[in-house]
């Protein structure tokens, strides 16, 4: 094997990262993951995840994790509706989703991220992931590369992945290409306790997610674990928009006065999501990766997920690709049909661009759809209508 007795860096503790790390533990490889959290418990951000089939799926099967994946499913929250501003419902698969461990292409099963990131951690060798390891830097060496971190040390590695997500440390050594913004910003609001607290629209979603649509804005959001939702404000906006407006993202009550003045046609019933929401909302401008992006291989140093191809969140891929990416990476690095190991990269990475530039056009093309106009229909023609 070529990267026999070799000593493997991942930079970047997420989906992609983990996964990586696990595949190539499986396979007798030598590995370590530098993350920047301060340990395992740090409070993962963000929207649940729902895997498909023909990649975090795959991935997880690969890494012989379903049985542990399956236990901590978020069971029905991949069930949706469609409704418009007055939260009418349009469409509905509440009674026709087929149950999450069906493995059915049609059954999308959502897991927190958090959930997802114990699975991985519970599956490495103890001492894997080096906590509080934030990259910094790194230098050749040898055949190699000395990495340095904030926290004062360094160490070298053979081979350097890069997994540290859309504002990689690691990128820059690979290619000087950089991320576009997609004309999106996503505001996010999480509401603990849902039940108690937004009592209305968590009885809207009955334990699934909603998408919905009016006058060109829209909300997203859906279950985060534990009796926690979490929604999104989409909406197209400048590059600064949020660093320049005078909002403050703490302030319910100017926040409140925010959206009924820029989703003036929207009914009260969105209001207690800004009434009894957790603050501070948290505002994160949509960047993504040029598709024809390209660069030269190199023999010790490669990416992959957001580091490596960052999308809107449209398609829901980002995550499902990230580890799609550590499974063909862990086969190319593993296998013995290359004569070096710049060949094995630059196998992976011609097959990643590719997959990558399908599934970012995707993205962009649902992002352009949901913050149209007539949002609403178009969304209708993709799902169909069952309940108007
Ligand atoms: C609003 C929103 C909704 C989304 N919804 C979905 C969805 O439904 N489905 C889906 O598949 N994807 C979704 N995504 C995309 C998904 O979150 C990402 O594609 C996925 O997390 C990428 O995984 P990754 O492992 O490449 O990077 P990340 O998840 O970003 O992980 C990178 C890791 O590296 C660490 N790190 C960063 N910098 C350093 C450093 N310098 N040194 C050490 N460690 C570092 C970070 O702490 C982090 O743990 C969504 C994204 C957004 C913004």
């Amino acid at each position: 094997m070529l990267i026999h007795n070799k000593q493997i860096a991942i930079v970047g503790g997420g989906p992609g990262g983990l996964t990586l790390a696990r595949l190539l533990q499986l396979k007798g490889v030598t590995v370590k993951v530098y993350e920047r959290d301060f340990n395992k418990d740090a409070r993962v951000q963000g929207s649940p995840l729902d895997m498909h089939e023909g990649s975090g799926w795959a991935a997880l099967h690969k890494a012989n994790l379903l049985d542990e994946f399956n236990k901590r499913v978020l069971a029905g929250a991949d069930k949706k509706i469609i409704v418009n501003e007055r939260a009418e419902i349009f469409f509905s698969d509440h009674e026709t989703k087929p149950g999450e461990n069906s493995g059915s292409n049609y059954s999308r099963p959502e897991i927190s991220r958090g959930a997802l990131r114990r699975i991985f951690l519970e599956s490495l060798q103890p001492e894997t992931v080096l906590w509080n390891s934030h990259f910094i830097s790194m230098e050749k060496q040898n055949e190699g590369w000395l990495l340095h971190f904030k926290n004062g040390a360094s160490v070298y590695a053979d081979i350097v992945i890069g997994a540290d997500g859309a504002n990689s440390k690691i990128r820059p050594y690979i290619t000087n290409t950089k991320a576009f913004y997609s004309g999106v910003t996503m505001v996010e609001i999480n509401v603990y306790d849902a039940a108690k607290a937004t009592p209305h629209i968590h009885a809207l979603l009955n334990g699934g997610k909603v998408m919905a649509f009016g006058n060109g804005n829209n909300i997203l959001g859906g279950q985060k674990g534990n009796g926690d939702l979490g929604f999104y404000l989409s909406l197209k906006a400048d590059e600064n928009w949020s660093a320049n407006n005078d909002l403050n993202y703490s302030d319910k009550t100017q926040l409140l006065a925010w959206f009924k003045k820029e989703y003036s046609e929207w009914s009260s019933i969105w209001y207690e999501l800004f009434e009894n929401a957790t603050t501070p909302f948290v505002p994160r401008p949509i960047y993504c990766m040029p598709l024809d992006q390209t660069w030269k291989t190199l023999p010790n140093v490669t990416m992959l997920g957001d580091a490596a191809h960052v999308m809107p969140p449209f398609a829901g891929e980002g995550a499902n690709m990230a580890m799609f990416d550590a499974l063909e990476l862990s086969e190319c690095l593993t296998s013995d049909k290359y004569d070096s190991l710049q060949d094995a990269i630059s196998s992976y990475e011609i097959n990643m661009r590719k997959r990558a530039a399908i599934a970012t056009e995707e993205s962009l093309k649902n992002g352009e759809r949901m913050h149209s106009q007539d949002a609403l229909e178009k969304m209708l023609a993709v799902f169909g209508r069952n309940n108007s």
